[in-house]
């Protein structure tokens, strides 16, 4: 196992953690335990989650893809254009039907 990134906060390691799993890399989030009380959700400082990913032969393309992610690009090969929240303003990867912000749906997305 190999660590990839820290996260800022429980969603953003989601999201880079499907971002991953999207191009086959197998990803998971560590070190959210304590995200997961439901009454707790606001970020605790000092317990930012993780993303780790399973094989480390391809830890040089998952950390391209994190490095792609922090700088807000879309994928070289992308499943399309990013899009942009509606309700919130939030910007997405294609690949992504609902909004990780405000749970809105994509405009148009057919899953
Ligand atoms: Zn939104």
């Amino acid at each position: 196992m190999l660590k990839v990134h820290v996260a800022q906060h429980h969603a953003e390691a989601h999201l880079v953690s499907a971002l991953l799993q999207a191009r086959g890399i197998q990803a998971e989030v560590r070190g959210e335990a304590l995200f997961t009380i439901l009454e707790a959700p606001a970020i605790i400082p000092g317990a930012a989650p993780e993303v780790w990913i399973a094989d480390s032969t391809r830890a040089a393309e998952a950390l391209e893809l994190v490095r792609l992610h922090v700088k807000g690009l879309a994928f070289p090969e992308g499943a399309g254009p990013t899009w942009q929240c509606p309700a919130c303003g939030e910007t997405h990867e294609a690949q992504f039907t609902a909004c990780w912000k405000c749970d809105t749906v994509q405009p148009g997305a057919s899953s």
